[in-house]
């Protein structure tokens, strides 16, 4: 940490992210303080700041969604009636899908029956919500990325917000800011999967799972519009099999919205084997399935993203508090993966921790043994029954699509328990192969010969997009003139261990083609690093097998627009 003069800002709460989880729990702690002092001689009055990254709220926000209110309904009651954005859910079905036939399930799996919940979009969702918050006279700083915790000791007293203006050289430039330092009596962290502050502070403090590591997904999404006549909104379909193959957890969701749009997205669990696995070039198959390919026929693509969110469940959730910190929503892995839905979970985690939030403010006392009370409130909750019942879904799938389906019917039957519980499993990474493990060792791993082990794949240009055309859809972009916020710790091990093992990966499960190897001087391949492009997925900070890739946060405002996704 640099000890450069810094400008402080003094906070009783910050809420690090402005997604659904903390939203919910910034609008919560403004009812909550507005409910207290309407009952008290001793009124308090808490400045409250949610800071953001993305150049406005919501950009940076992706989800399927099909939404369930439960969690909305407890904090804004109204909100079917006030929200603009959402479409009930008419046909909803499970649907297999082989190489070009399909077949529907004969009936929808009780966890993937939808009756009674929404369409939408997330990102929509967090723009509705925001002015709300605002109105209570929470203050929201986009633009803000939070770039370092703050510590005494080892309690947590703030966050240290990014600085703007470093050059690629590292250097000060003329416009230069340094980041200021916010100090929090509590620091809120929902920053969504695989943060780069909580990945930093669970290491430090030692709040990992005892029992599992955490494992996660990547989905990648499509927004396309299509001729008049060809959709049914509220239709919600996902869908097994193609592209995926057995050994792979993972699926589709097809869902019709207003406006002649549907939401087209594949989800494909971070624990796959394959090297040369390709997320965004297994959507594009998806699309030429006569499913999609009919639904699908002159239409245009209007919007591309990816995100990634957390799998494993409820034994591979972090320690949820620490002295003067809380973790909330898909940071601290509120996500029910057998139900394919954690936007409601990640609201509640919120308002639990508003709830938490409101007794450290009123006593004083920040300490883990009051913000304990956020734990305690879950473990009471419908957050954690709903949870506990899906604790072994996502491990059970590493023996495979079959055997995972009877698992998670034998799960769902005992509540949870299954064959086995704890199911272990190790970190998503470990599962990868070497090429030659995987495509045989007639392969070599280095670029000389490993595209044969891939199979070829033409992009058409009006259905399927390559991935430089499809990130132009996310519309995303950062200040050229900057340090690479994709920071890989040892790039002789991409030239040498991981070129020869794996054949750099990086280069294809990054849905948005930052990594990049190029033919350079006497035969030698030459990384270069797009870092422009990035999406802010997080996929290669989570799937690299050497694990020497962290993603940072870059210089306020960069990265994608989400708007409608
Ligand atoms: Fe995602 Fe990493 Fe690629 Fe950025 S560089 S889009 S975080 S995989």
């Amino acid at each position: 940490m640099s000890n450069e003069a810094r400008e402080s800002l003094e906070v009783d709460v910050l809420f690090v992210g402005a997604g659904p989880a903390n939203l919910a729990a910034a609008y919560k702690l403004g009812q909550l303080v507005a409910e207290h002092n309407a009952k008290t001689d001793t009124p308090i009055e808490p400045m409250i700041v949610v800071i953001e990254k993305s150049a406005d709220i919501g950009d940076h926000i992706l989800s399927g969604a099909v939404f369930d209110p439960k969690a909305m309904r407890e904090l804004i009651p109204e909100f079917e009636t006030e929200a603009p954005f959402q479409t009930k859910v008419g046909r909803d079905e499970v649907i297999y899908l082989t190489d070009k036939g399909q077949f529907k399930l004969p009936i929808t799996p009780p966890p993937l029956s939808n009756e009674g919940k929404f369409v939408l979009s997330l990102s929509d969702v967090t723009k509705w919500l925001a002015p709300k918050v605002m109105e209570m006279g929470i203050q929201i700083f986009p633009g803000f990325p939070g770039a370092e915790m703050l510590y005494e000791g080892d309690t947590v007293v703030g966050v240290r917000t990014g600085d703007k203006g470093i050059g690629k050289d590292g250097q000060k430039k003329p416009n230069y800011e340094p980041g200021i330092d916010i100090k929090a009596k509590v620091t809120i962290l929902g920053e969504g999967a695989r943060g780069s502050l909580c990945k930093e502070m669970f290491a430090r403090l030692n709040m990992h799972s005892p029992t599992h590591p955490q494992v996660y997904g990547v989905g990648v999404k499509e927004i396309w519009e299509v001729p008049e006549g060809r959709l049914k909104a509220g239709t919600v379909l996902h869908t097994m099999g193609y592209p995926l193959k057995s050994e792979e957890f993972g699926g589709s969701f097809i869902y019709h919205l207003t406006d002649r749009k549907v939401i087209v997205g594949l989800v494909i669990g971070l624990d796959y084997k394959d090297p040369f696995l390709d997320p965004h070039q297994r959507l594009q198959r998806l699309k030429v399935h006569p499913l999609l390919a009919e639904m699908l026929e002159g239409g245009k693509l209007l919007k591309y993203g990816a995100a990634t969110i957390p799998e494993g469940g409820y034994y591979s959730m972090p320690k949820l508090y620490a002295d003067g910190v809380m973790v909330v929503g898909d940071s601290a892995a509120f996500l029910n993966g057998m139900r394919l839905k954690g936007i409601h979970l990640g609201m509640k985690s919120g308002m639990m921790a508003a709830e938490t939030a409101l007794e450290a403010l009123v006593s004083g006392d920040a300490s883990a043994a009051t913000l304990k009370g956020y734990a305690d409130r879950f473990e009471n909750s419908w957050a954690k029954q709903e949870l506990w019942g899906a604790r072994n879904f996502h491990q059970s799938f590493q023996g495979g699509l079959w055997s995972a389906m009877f698992h998670a019917g034998a799960q769902f039957l005992t509540g949870g328990r299954g064959l086995k519980d704890p199911w272990p499993a190790p970190a998503g990474h470990e599962h990868m192969k070497s090429v030659p493990d995987y495509y045989g060792a007639e392969y070599s791993p280095d670029r000389s010969n490993a595209g044969k082990a891939r199979p070829e794949f033409e992009f058409d240009g009006k259905l399927t997009m390559d991935k430089l055309t499809s990130v132009f859809h996310a519309d995303t972009g950062h200040e050229e003139d900057q340090p690479s916020h994709l920071v890989v710790r040892d790039l002789d091990i991409c030239h040498t261990r991981c070129t020869k093992e794996f054949g750099n990966p990086c280069q294809h499960f990054c849905p948005a083609n930052v990594y990049e190897w190029l033919p350079g001087d006497a035969g030698q391949q030459k990384f270069q690093i797009n870092f422009s492009n990035c999406v802010h997925c997080k996929t290669c900070d989570i799937m690299d097998p050497y694990q020497i890739i962290d993603w940072v946060t870059p210089e306020g405002g960069g990265g994608p627009k989400y708007a409608g996704m």
